[in-house]
């Protein structure tokens, strides 16, 4: 079954495989890269990151050398900030501890900072030709139709089962091509909910297929709903610059956000609020619109003030910026519509606010 299983897909595969910048080459570096930013992430948004990234910082010590904010900066509007600090501490790391070089088996290639399963079946596969899977959503997919896994892919077991599986299908030559075959399969051909199977390679390998229950495989973990957050982002201005800080917390870490207080409330008792949470003399709050922002865990329904404050000087932990240094910052697609109101009153233009509910994640 396995050489015939991957006969079929890389056959597919060659005639059918999108020419992608990542693809056809031996670059560990540009493999991490590139599979740390595909992460949930769709391949056109991935594109132009790709390209920017990669030009800025061409190899693993220019990386390492950079500080985290710029960084951050150009990973801006990718969502998941937290790849990009991973990754960045990986760089690190390979200079400090690998001489500069990504090591080759994946045992070694997880220890590095951000490098989990994946992303090491990935480089090891890819760049170094080693007979590993790369078990991603779309692989878990494909594995759990064609070999019928009926059992829930949240549970440890059957992931370890998954992966078991996935590693037989790996043939020795090609194993790269073949683990982002499985991939390109998952994501076009064999998608969630009703697969197009008659389009596919190894239909006729497919146990679930034959079974008659593709659109009910994978079972998949029942996931919590995401939890509203209502906020009041307050847009505090002295003179010509206004109040932000950088994110300490684990969500949205290193990025740079406005007030927010938790909660919606009567806009007269904000003043009041500003000066309990910040010790700023902020004037009545002018309502400058509504703002959602979906995460994968929780939506964030803000409600924007703007209001100025008597202080010149910001409060331990905060700063006082212009819109010019605004933009020099990373900041989080969530306060995109605050940001572009602060553009449009500094700067008197340029304030393309984003309405809809947008999806970002932490
Ligand atoms: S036959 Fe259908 S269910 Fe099986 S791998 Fe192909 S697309 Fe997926």
């Amino acid at each position: 079954m396995p050489d015939i299983f991957s006969d079929l897909l890389l056959s597919w595969y060659d005639a059918h495989a999108r020419a992608l910048p990542w693809r056809g080459i031996h670059n560990a570096y540009h493999t991490w890269v590139s599979e740390t930013m595909l992460q949930q992430t769709r391949v056109e948004t991935v594109l132009s990151y790709y390209e920017r990234f990669l030009s800025r910082f061409p190899t693993v010590e220019a990386l390492a050398d950079a500080p985290e904010d710029e960084v951050l900066k150009l990973w801006e509007g990718l969502g998941y900030y937290r790849r990009a600090a991973n990754l960045h501490r990986g760089a690190q790391q390979v200079m400090a501890e690998y001489g500069g070089e990504l090591p080759q088996s994946v045992d070694t290639l997880k220890k590095i900072s951000g490098i989990g399963e994946y992303t090491a079946g990935a480089i090891a596969s890819i760049a170094f030709d080693q007979q590993v899977p790369a078990v991603d959503g779309n692989v878990i997919r494909v594995v759990s139709r064609v070999r019928g896994i009926r059992e829930n892919v949240g549970v440890p077991s059957v992931r370890r089962r998954l992966q078991r599986e996935a590693a037989a299908l790996v043939p020795k030559t090609r194993p790269g091509d073949f683990n982002q075959a499985m991939m390109d399969l998952g994501a076009t051909v064999c998608v969630p909910g009703t697969p197009s199977c008659e389009g596919c390679p190894v239909a006729a390998l497919c146990d679930a297929y034959h079974a008659g229950d593709a659109e009910d495989l994978p079972e998949l973990p029942r996931k919590n709903p995401p939890r509203n957050i209502d906020y009041d982002l307050c847009l505090l201005f002295s003179g010509n610059r206004v109040l932000m800080r950088q994110r300490t917390e684990r969500m949205l870490q290193g990025l740079w956000v406005f007030p927010m207080l938790e909660e919606h409330h009567a806009p007269g008792r904000l003043p009041g609020l500003v000066r309990r949470a910040l010790g700023l003399t902020a004037s009545v709050p002018e309502a400058a619109g509504e703002s959602r922002h979906v995460f994968t865990h929780q939506v964030w329904r803000m409600r924007i003030y703007l209001m100025h404050v008597k202080e010149e000087t910001a409060p331990e932990g905060w700063r006082f910026v212009t819109a010019e240094e605004m933009d020099a910052l990373a900041l989080p697609t969530a306060v995109e519509k605050a940001a572009a109101i602060v553009r449009e009153k500094l700067k008197g233009g340029n304030a393309h606010a984003q309405n809809g509910p947008r999806t970002e994640n932490p």
